[in-house]
């Protein structure tokens, strides 16, 4: 924590070839400060960086527990390193002949794009402007310069810092840009460039004026005022709404705070030899390794990000659609080109990553003003994390550390269906911003995409651009569809971050905010109307386009990611099926067995109709006898269904969980399904209502389910344990692998797995026989799903060879949480932090997570071989698998999409296991993962 003692170092200096930070000091001096500090002092980079100091994230912390007031020292440290960059400058800090501008600029650890503030060209006023003009000769240029600030200033620190931002958005940086606008269409100007020095002056006088007016107080002259205003406000960004809400969205912690960077200020608009751009040092959007990035003549700071201008192209490979006419930085200075192109090379050499640079131009020098690790989308992270693998820049743990396990997902995509794109005409084309399919409803503005969402409407978002405040919006909608701005603008940068389906730079559109409009090309789309966009290609459809999913075998960089992934994988993955076309999807996924076999799916949907039929009959039936008949006819659809799914999967493990939910659950309610139950019966209808009631439960999922049906009617049981092993026996004899494990669910004692396991063993003995067999591998289980049972693991484990840890069932009994009841109040315990999270999407880890580790624990004390893994929900969640990897299970299982994603993530954890204990060197606490090893004599079928 700060100290506030004399000794305390609250700032860090960067410039000359030197500095006293590095990239490692993220957490104290922001990403931004730290990479400043690396670019301009360590001895592989020695970029140009402009001079400048950081001020710490501890001063961000002192605070806002001080009242917002700084630490003493504080003044005599900035002071005392604004005369060193004076000196390494040449110009003084509010000098009338020579003076030194400086930025105020954000930077937490992590990047916020666009949340946080920045003010340029601090230390302007009507003196020092003066001297600008004497120094550069050029008035216009200074004038331009003044105006940005105060327009920056009047916004960022006496009107959002001082919390006196209006709620309908018409806040001061508004109402002066539409004085700007002003000036621009009654002199018929087409760009902010056409400004002649008279029209900046005027507007200057004007800015102030309006300043006054609206804020009731005056732009500051004084040059330290503004400086130390500018630093407040930067700290007081780091609570604005927009970056609050960043956080919440990225789980950013609150208490982190933001770092303040000083900088002399260099200037890319000085006119035509100067200009300021964005890069990439790999391309972001599709990941191939080439230089990418814009760049704009005569412009300064925000403006290519803002997409004010459709800037122009570095090189050839980054023109598009809406720069290809425009000259390249390349052609246009390329002597400066080539040297920007040399400090890309060095920078991805020195991080090992893909950079995002920021660069400006002044009269011909190059400086370099930010660079860190480029954000990308799913599609680009796996090729660049493959590719640098192959090309030896990063080792095998690096590449696959750099693809989170959610980012697969993009992979995974959708995409609009290639017959329907063939056939509907695009009404519009744009920039390809972020890849996939998506269609929704369109609306005009980010709180009707919230107030749409959260009517449950699919949208996409339509706007001329987006700006920080739009972050809301964005993340409801399917998919971003902008007119202005290039593939580094706002928008494109926002929903990379988060795999979204984006568009941008789409000039063919014409929106008419009034009217809530917009016009492609003569096609015009009203509010509500839905679109479709491919994001790959920069495509816009009218209309609901078919979405269909793509093609992962052809994908290269995904097949090399996987074969790194299986290479330090442990811990196995199955897929949850229960039917051969998802069983073979899970496979082509690298599912390594299924860890659940629902049986009761077959009775629910597609060609259910005749085994629902006849399980409605066992349901009501009364006797013995009766039941008995019903079952007999089920019999065959039951093996049948298993026999399917366990010859796909070609010996991989299956396991079949035995019938499990209440029975009441299948009992038709409409007569005419009653009456035709009761003729086939042969009994009256008014018997069967009564059976019907007599079915009844007040607390279903409390109630005779799961292995209680199996032990009131043992027939059940038996029923469908003959069907697994006829099933498998009739494989094997056919030289087929099969290899079921018997799963009983909802025990809470080992007598009741002792009883069925009766059951099992005759049938087992007669199936062997009939079949001529001398064995058939199987294992026999159970779910732990009840916590008692985990609390008694040690003697469930007495009888069954494996667990698989039903986490939804778990979750909801050890919670006490209704999971079909939770929406009434779980969004609030979340809201309050009552919770960190929706404990049925991911495990909770130190409650419901003890009783499994402990389940665990104790069932090895009892079978040091017995088989764990989960099953449910949790099992695709990424933070959850790597609990389970742990915790020493031998598997995880997820649904078929969610297998590449647990199969990464069980990756990680293997990394994370083999970094932590290499740091400690000592023994991991927890029993290593058996892999899966099960007795030589279960694993048979599998070899
Ligand atoms: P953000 O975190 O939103 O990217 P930055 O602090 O990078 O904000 O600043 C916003 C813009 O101003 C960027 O384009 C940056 O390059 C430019 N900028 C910041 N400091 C300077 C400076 N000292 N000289 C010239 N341009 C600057
Ligand atoms: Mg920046
Ligand atoms: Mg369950």
């Amino acid at each position: 924590m700060a100290k506030t003692t004399s000794a305390a170092k609250f700032v860090y200096f960067f410039g000359g070839g030197k500095a006293d930070g590095n990239e490692s000091m993220k957490n104290l001096l922001g990403g931004k400060g730290a990479n400043l500090a690396e670019m301009a002092g360590h001895p592989n980079l020695r970029l140009p960086v402009p001079p400048g100091f950081t001020i710490t994230t501890e001063v961000c912390t002192w605070y806002y527990q001080n009242n917002k007031t700084f630490p003493q020292v504080l003044q005599k440290q900035v002071a005392e390193s604004i005369h060193r960059m004076e000196k390494l400058t040449g110009k003084t800090f509010g000098d009338i002949t020579n003076p030194l501008l400086v930025s105020v600029r954000s930077g937490a650890r992590k990047s916020m794009p666009g949340m946080m503030e920045t003010i340029l060209n601090v230390g302007l006023n009507e003196q020092t402007i003066k001297g600008l003009i004497a120094r550069s000769g050029d008035e216009r240029f200074a004038y331009d310069a003044y105006r940005r600030l105060i327009m920056m200033y009047a916004d960022v620190v006496m009107e959002k810092a001082a919390g006196i931002e209006p709620k309908n958005g018409k806040g001061i940086r508004k109402l002066l840009d539409e004085k700007l606008e002003k000036v621009k269409q009654s002199k018929g100007y087409f760009s902010d460039t056409d400004l002649t020095v008279g029209d900046l002056k005027a507007l200057v006088k004007e800015y102030k004026a309006t300043v006054l007016k609206v804020l009731g107080k005056a732009f500051p002259e004084d040059p330290n005022e503004q400086l130390w205003g500018g630093i407040g406000a930067v700290f007081a960004s780091w609570n604005g709404r927009r970056a609050i809400e960043y956080r919440r969205i990225e789980k950013i912690p609150d208490d982190w705070g933001t770092a303040v960077n000083i900088q002399a200020m260099v200037f890319g608009n000085m006119g035509n030899d100067s200009a300021t751009g964005v890069a990439f040092t790999r391309n972001p959007g599709n990941g191939e390794n080439r230089f990418y990035g814009e760049y704009l003549v005569n412009a300064q700071g925000e403006d290519v990000v803002a997409g004010i201008r459709t800037p122009a192209p570095v090189n050839e490979y980054s023109k598009n659609p809406q720069s290809e006419h425009l000259p390249t930085l390349e052609k246009r200075m390329p002597q400066l080109y080539k040297e920007l192109y040399t400090y890309q090379k060095r920078l991805e050499k020195h991080y090992k990553d893909m950079q995002d640079i920021e660069f400006t131009i002044e009269k011909g020098t190059l400086y370099m003003l930010q660079c860190r690790v480029g954000k990308r989308n799913g599609i680009a992270a796996v090729r660049m994390a493959t590719e640098m693998y192959s090309e030896k820049l990063i080792d095998i743990h690096t590449a696959i550390k750099r693809v989170a396990p959610n980012q697969l997902i993009e992979l995974l995509l959708p995409m609009i269906d290639p017959k329907a794109e063939q056939v509907n005409p695009v009404i519009a084309k744009g920039l390809p911003a972020g890849p996939g399919g998506a269609k929704g409803r369109v609306v005009f503005s980010s709180a009707e995409a919230v107030e749409w969402a959260h009517r449950g409407e699919k949208v996409v978002l339509v706007r001329e651009e987006t700006s920080p405040e739009d972050v809301d919006g964005m993340h409801k909608s399917q998919a971003i569809l902008t007119t202005k701005g290039g593939m580094t603008s706002h928008a494109a940068l926002v929903a990379r971050g988060w795999g979204k389906c984006c568009i941008v730079g789409c000039g063919d559109i014409e929106i008419h905010q009034e009217n809530k409009t917009f016009r492609a090309n003569g096609t015009l789309i009203k509010e509500g109307d839905w679109i479709t966009l491919n994001g790959t290609k920069g495509f816009v459809y009218e209309g609901s386009l078919p979405l269909v999913d793509i093609d992962l075998d052809k994908n290269q960089s995904y097949n090399d990611l996987m074969k790194l992934v299986s290479k330090v994988k442990v811990m196995a993955v199955r897929t949850n099926a229960e039917t051969p076309h998802d069983a073979e999807q899970g496979l082509r996924f690298g599912a390594e067995g299924i860890g659940l076999f629902r049986t009761e799916h077959m009775f629910y949907g597609e060609n259910s109709e005749q085994p629902l039929f006849l399980l409605r009959k066992m349901i009501v039936s009364k006797t013995a006898k009766e039941r008995k008949t019903a079952l007999n006819d089920l019999f065959v659809f039951v093996k049948k269904d298993i026999k399917a799914t366990l010859e796909v999967m070609k010996g991989y493990p299956v396991t079949i969980r035995l019938l499990d939910p209440p029975l009441h659950e299948f009992v038709p309610h409409d007569s005419a399904k009653l009456h035709e139950l009761s003729r086939e019966l042969g009994i009256s209808m008014s018997l069967l209502r009564r059976r019907v009631l007599a079915l009844h439960e007040n607390n279903p999922m409390l109630g005779h389910r799961g292995v209680r049906l199996g032990i009131s009617y043992p027939e059940i049981t038996e029923m469908q344990v003959r069907a697994i092993f006829e099933a498998t026996a009739e494989l094997l004899k056919d030289g087929k692998k099969a290899f079921s494990e018997i799963m009983v669910p909802v025990t809470c004692t080992v007598n009741e797995l002792t009883h069925q396991k009766k059951i099992v063993d005759r049938v087992y003995k007669e199936v062997c026989e009939n079949k001529g067999l001398a064995a058939i591998p199987y294992l026999y289980g159970t779910m732990i799903e009840i916590p008692r049972a985990a609390i008694k693991a040690d003697h469930m484990a007495e009888v069954a060879d494996f667990f698989s840890f039903g986490t939804n069932d778990l979750t909801q009994m050890s919670f006490g949480f209704s999971r079909d009841d939770i929406g009434g109040f779980l969004p609030v315990y979340l809201d309050e932090k009552l919770l960190h999270d929706d404990p049925f999407q991911t495990i909770d880890q130190e409650g419901v997570g003890l009783l499994i580790r402990m389940g665990t624990e104790k069932g090895r004390k009892t079978k040091p071989h017995l088989k764990v893994g989960i099953c449910g929900e949790h099992g695709g969640d990424a933070e959850s698998v790597k609990f389970c990897h742990r915790i020493g299970m031998n598997y995880v299982s997820c649904s078929p999409f969610r297998v590449p994603i647990a199969r990464l993530a069980a990756a990680h954890a293997a990394i994370e296991d083999a970094e932590t204990s290499a740091k400690n060197k000592s023994k991991p606490a927890l029993p290593a993962p058996t892999n899966g090893k099960v007795s030589k004599k279960h694993r048979l079928a599998i070899s």
